[in-house]
């Protein structure tokens, strides 16, 4: 057994190895930093606005007249009808609230979910790079080993060749993050259906991450991978009310995907968690049968955050890529000479005042001079922000560190 020490005189056993192999999350950090410098935080993506009333609303009723108690594991049934009318409404096909919805703690648990039920020890997944952070710790949680494929700027495109390759080395799943934390890229129909030859041709699952599945800007548009023809039977579609609905701390998520799939995955969902807050759930009931314009307005409002953060860093004349979903826009900071891109940010939370996250932490590759801003924020928050990153360069001139 191995030792480590702790303390002066005595010793304890060694925690797991799978520790050594991914830290602590950058993007909570990052928040962290950003409140102990009380920095403007557009780092870790949630809103400073609230929730909409009607579901507030919900939310007080549901305090005087419960539930309080365990919700079924898989999902209260009420929330898994109505999430499975309005996902067979979005994604144009039907979806059986019986047999083919699992509740979740957020898309973080979805996702682990999905990971664990796929995957053996020393099975490999194919993930796109830069991607979100969690994939890496998903992979390693669940003894998977990833098989990197890189997403070439400016638009974030694969090379066909590339996933090729990465296909034939047999992965057992690819994760598709649409539209793409951290680039704010939306794939296209064809990047869709050529990944959907290939998870067909090598018989691949496909596990999604969809969480800004409504935050898709014009004139682009979310094409839910499960509903191409003949995926829905190996695609794991994972998403979550958090954004969709302003409600990230509720942590609501879910897995939709065929019946003998979901039979595992209720399996390891129960022992994982038991279940997600039930009476949140009852809550957000309200909010799964929103009408259509809410989708509208929600996309509209995040249009006019985007153009109004981006307006700004042209003003500034700062670099940086262009959304099509999302809302993160990447900046480039190679102008200020910096090479290390997570002393930049840290730096700028406490000189500048404003949170933004290493890119580092979303690529594989050594990329170093990308840092991540979220827009989902008030305007006077955005505002207040794009104040501070106008003296940016002037601070930076006195010394960076
Ligand atoms: N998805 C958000 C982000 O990328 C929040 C991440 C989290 O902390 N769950 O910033």
């Amino acid at each position: 057994m191995d030792f480590i020490a702790s303390g002066v005189n005595c010793i304890m056993p060694s925690t797991s190895r799978r520790l050594e192999y991914f830290t602590e999350s950058v993007i909570r950090k990052m928040t962290r930093i950003a409140n102990a410098y009380g920095a403007v935080n557009l780092s870790q993506g949630f809103p400073d606005f609230q929730p909409p009333n009607p579901l507030l609303q919900a939310l007080e009723d549901v305090a005087m007249n419960g539930p309080h108690q365990y919700a079924v594991t898989w999902g209260a049934q009420n929330f898994r009808e109505a999430l499975a009318k309005k996902q067979t409404k979005f994604m144009g096909m039907p979806i059986d609230p019986e047999r083919e919805i699992v509740v979740t703690c957020g898309s973080t648990e979805a996702m682990m979910c999905a990971m664990m039920t796929v995957c053996n020890p020393g099975d490999k997944v194919i993930v796109f790079s830069p991607f979100y952070e969690n994939y890496g710790a998903d992979a390693i949680l669940s003894g998977a080993e990833p098989i990197f494929v890189p997403l070439h700027p400016p638009n974030f495109s694969f090379d066909e060749d590339e996933l090729t390759r990465a296909f034939e080395q047999r992965p057992k799943a690819l994760i598709l993050c649409n539209p793409s934390n951290p680039t704010g890229k939306v794939f296209t129909l064809e990047e869709l259906q050529f990944i959907a030859q290939l998870a067909d041709r090598y018989d691949v699952f496909v596990i999604t991450d969809e969480v800004y599945e409504h935050i898709v800007y014009k004139p682009y548009k979310h094409v839910y991978f499960a509903s191409l023809p003949g995926m829905f039977e190996r695609t794991i579609s994972c998403s979550s009310l958090s954004k969709t609905y302003s409600i990230t701390g509720w942590r609501l998520g879910y897995l939709i995907a065929p019946p003998a799939i979901i039979d595992g995955v209720r399996k390891v969902h129960d022992f994982l968690t038991v279940g997600a807050p039930a009476p949140l759930q009852e809550a957000a009931v309200t909010a799964l049968g929103f009408p259509d314009e809410y989708y509208e307005e929600l996309c509209e409002m995040y249009t006019q955050k985007r153009d109004f953060f981006i307006k700004g860093l042209d003003e500034e004349g700062l670099s940086y890529t262009y959304p099509q979903g999302a809302y993160y826009v990447m900046m480039d900071i190679s102008e200020f000479g910096c090479p290390d891109d997570t002393l930049f940010c840290e730096w700028m939370a406490k000189e500048v005042g404003v949170a933004a996250v290493p890119g580092s932490s979303f690529f594989r590759e050594d990329v170093r001079h990308l840092i991540r801003f979220h827009f989902a924020k008030k305007i006077d928050t955005l505002e207040d922000a794009l104040q501070k990153l106008s003296t940016l360069r002037s601070i930076a001139k006195r010394g960076i560190f």
